[in-house]
């Protein structure tokens, strides 16, 4: 897995960097907007991590030039800018994600790679949890040897939070998380927790253990 991290700030780059390479993940570092589009020009990257605001220009730029060249590259917009107006447009110029700083590197290391499953149609792609089974390819998911119907967004909800499974996902995370259309973010979080209920239920009625955990106050964990 190789990552282009794209930040101006040297003591976070650095911290991310760190981070990302004790967990087997390649990453790239560039800290101008000019030295980006060069790696972007020269080079793959299965994910792109992407702060706004650089010393010679704005990081809207990569993702015009990423959709200019028809790129395949996953990108996470990492930018303490959190204006609805901004991730929207972020999201309409090809990214796939939002993070908004400050943010845990390990939360941005699970959004890394429920970034890159998703990316990852191209082959049989199956992720498995005791006895869960998710094929990500048909996106079909089965307890045991029983199928279970999920929703677009309980399907996400389920590959996020196994994906997540050392940390609690608050409300809002998961609402950033499932909100790629972003409409829901404009009302409440509430239903995030209509999504857990209902994915509960449905692993249950299957004969599922149950590993959502409610941290009270907090949010969600996997377990
Ligand atoms: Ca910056």
């Amino acid at each position: 897995m190789k990552v282009l991290l794209i930040e101006d700030e040297r003591e976070l780059a650095n911290s991310i960097v760190n981070y990302l390479k004790g967990n087997d993940v390649i990453c790239e570092w560039a800290d101008t907007l000019e030295s980006s589009l060069d790696k972007i020009s020269s080079h793959t990257y299965d994910c792109i991590l992407l702060d706004l605001s650089l010393p010679d220009g704005h990081g809207f730029e990569i993702l015009k030039e990423l959709k200019n060249k028809n790129a395949t590259e996953g990108v996470i917009i990492i930018s303490a800018k959190e204006t609805l107006q901004t991730k929207i447009e972020g999201l309409n110029l090809g990214a796939d994600d939002y993070l908004t700083k400050p943010f845990h590197i390990s939360e941005l290391l699970a959004r890394v790679q429920a970034l890159i499953r998703r990316k990852n149609f191209n082959g049989n792609n199956v992720v498995r949890f005791q006895e869960i089974e998710i094929d990500t390819l048909s996106k079909s998911v089965k307890v045991g040897h029983t199928q279970i119907d999920l929703t677009k967004k309980e399907m996400d909800l389920l590959l996020f939070m196994i994906g997540n499974q050392n940390g609690v996902l608050s409300k809002s995370t998961i609402a950033e998380h499932l909100s790629g259309d972003m409409a829901d973010m404009l009302d409440n979080h509430d239903f995030v927790y209509a999504h857990i209920k209902n994915l509960k239920k449905k692993l249950h009625e299957a004969g599922c253990n149950d590993y959502i955990k409610t941290v009270y106050g907090l949010g969600y964990k996997w377990q």
